[in-house]
């Protein structure tokens, strides 16, 4: 018998799922509802759409309306929404926006894939004209038009996550000047606030005035233009607010129709995406999912578990028994000529986790060798479980490579494979791409030392006595407080200046002479330990 799968949503879960049904089901009839104007449209390209990277509005449909019926047999009903579920019958009711109709759609399955709404706050002032959520395509263009009508020159962006600094850089590139207001005490939120800091630093040496730890509490327009105060009683003054302070996933319908919604706000789903009615699924970013690091239940509004999701749903449907691995967050972003990417869980979602069993290293190698023209260097930060090693997150920022060393990680974290795993990394290697020891590698090669005991790390809370191997040139620059100077080539004629009484901490630029001096020392039965990414670790990450 045809099955009839309607579908409620059509961009990245709704689209995803809708194509992979029709190539499992030649006969089921399929229907996708979006209340907006078109479906599989690239809410990831909207940003540069503004900035004017992407000219063409419609580059932005990565497949049209026409396309879905021709090739895949799949009515699309765009301005259609859906306003509730009759579960019992198995119906939906949809109202025509252009119409103003409404009629009933019986389903055998239903895929809810609604997204999730941006938060706009109740705050006096918040329908002045020139505040903008970032969503869909529609308020895109009219945040271009706004550009061009007004001819803006003062940006004032709430929000420093990836939207947030995704549309600063877009403006800018625009030739607006760029406020970034942040409520929370760093940019990027799922960063370690000390892996935030060059970005911090980063945006300030680009020109962009970073407010953190201040949020906006009104807004209201005067002759200057618009008008934020924030809640330190500051006045902020621009030509366009964008409002990018997250979003929230989209449950009205599945809470109307009784289907449980998890504690952290998502549709509460199992592996297959079933919801709690099982001829109902949901994807994207309406449901929470479990973290495959921290076991925890989270909302993670990204597109490629969304696609994922879809196309797991639909073979759910079809019988097939796949399965949802979970979420690790992997996220990049590109901003003012930095890269920033992550995977994992932080220090900080494992430490809110209740999670103590990890140990964490830095590294700042360059992204190829250092003789080959134009090496960037990669700060990487590596959690790992103590205990077995396994990989709990990564996290890295840099202008060149960061993204590739993240996905690499990514992908072992995901088979449950540990540093060992990142030491024996086959990965590419030429000059021009990396070194025979790639950053991943040496993330291995370092959390082993760690782990076996040939380099126990340094707490820089627990004192002890600091000891710079570096040159005594390379210490002009600044060294920790109390340190000694005692370079690496001397170290073996000088132990005895060394007390024996104390952890020895042994710093140098970027970890690797303290290694070599920390491996000297423990064979001379000092108990020596390593100060992880050494100075750089302190001047970058702070
Ligand atoms: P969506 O793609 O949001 O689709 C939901 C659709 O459902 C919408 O079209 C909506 O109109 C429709 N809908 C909702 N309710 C109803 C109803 N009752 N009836 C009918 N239709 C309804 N993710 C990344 O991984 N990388 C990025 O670089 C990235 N950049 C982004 C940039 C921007 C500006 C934005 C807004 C998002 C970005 N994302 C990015 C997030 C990514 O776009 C989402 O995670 C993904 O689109 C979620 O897919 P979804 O199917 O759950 O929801």
């Amino acid at each position: 018998m045809t099955k009839r799968i309607l579908i409620v949503g059509g961009v990245a879960g709704g689209a995803s799922a809708a194509a992979r049904l029709r190539r499992l089901d030649e006969t089921a009839e399929i229907i996708v509802f979006d209340r907006g104007p078109y479906v599989s449209f690239a809410n990831c390209g909207l940003p540069y759409y503004v900035g004017d990277i992407i000219r063409d509005e419609s580059k932005l449909l990565v497949a049209s309306a026409e396309m879905f019926r021709t090739r895949f047999n799949i009515d699309i009903r765009t301005e259609h929404e859906v306003l509730s579920i009759d579960r019992a019958q198995r119906t939906i009711q949809v109202r025509d926006l252009q119409r103003g109709t409404i009629a009933a759609e019986s389903y055998d399955a239903l895929i809810l894939s609604p997204g999730a709404s941006a938060i706009r706050p109740p705050l006096p002032g918040i329908d002045v004209d020139g505040i903008f959520s970032v969503g869909a395509v529609p308020d895109k263009k009219n945040v271009r038009q706004w550009i061009d009508d007004k001819h803006a020159q003062r940006a004032l962006v709430i929000g420093g996550g990836f939207i947030g600094l995704e549309m600063a850089e877009n403006l800018a590139h625009r030739g607006l000047t760029i406020t970034i207001l942040e409520k929370a005490g760093q940019l990027m939120p799922q960063l370690d606030p000390e892996m935030a800091e060059p970005v911090r630093r980063q945006l300030a040496q680009r020109g962009v005035t970073v407010r953190l730890s201040e949020g906006v509490t009104e807004f209201s327009r005067s002759p200057a233009g618009l008008l934020a105060t924030t809640d330190r009683g500051t006045q902020l003054a621009a030509d366009l607010i964008i409002l990018a302070i997250g979003v929230r996933p989209e449950v009205g319908l599945a809470r109307a129709a009784g289907l449980t919604i998890g504690a952290t706000g998502g549709i509460a789903v199992d592996e297959s995406m079933r919801t709690t009615d099982p001829a109902i699924y949901a994807v994207g970013d309406a449901v929470e999912t479990v973290d495959v690091v921290t076991g925890m239940r989270q909302v993670v509004p990204l597109a490629g578990p969304a696609n994922r999701q879809g196309r797991v749903a639909a073979e759910a449907i079809c019988g097939r028994g796949s399965h949802f691995r979970g979420m690790q967050a992997t996220a990049v972003c590109g901003a003012f000529g930095l890269t920033i990417a992550s995977t994992g869980a932080s220090e900080t979602a494992l430490k809110r986790a209740g999670i103590s069993d990890f140990e964490k290293v830095y590294l700042h190698p360059g992204h190829h060798v250092g003789y080959y023209p134009g090496a960037k260097p990669i700060h990487l930060k590596v959690l790992f479980r103590r205990s077995d090693g396994r990989i709990l997150g990564a996290q890295a920022v840099g202008e060149e490579g960061v993204e590739k060393r993240i996905d690499v990680i990514a992908m072992a974290l995901q088979l449950g494979g540990t540093v060992h795993d990142l030491s024996e990394a086959e990965l590419c290697y030429a000059p021009q791409f990396g070194a025979a020891k790639d950053p991943v590698n040496l993330a291995g090669f370092i959390a082993e030392n760690v782990r076996s005991g040939d380099m126990p790390l340094a707490r820089r809370d627990e004192g002890g006595f600091v000891l710079d191997v570096r040159d005594p040139n390379e210490c002009k620059g600044g060294m920790i407080p109390g340190a000694v100077n005692i370079p690496l080539d001397q170290l073996r004629l000088r132990l005895a200046e060394l007390p024996t009484d104390r952890p020895l901490n042994v710093v140098c630029a970027v970890g690797q002479r303290a290694y070599y001096a920390v491996r000297i020392l423990r064979q001379r039965g000092f108990d020596a330990r390593h100060f992880t990414g050494g100075m750089q670790t302190v001047t970058t990450l702070g």
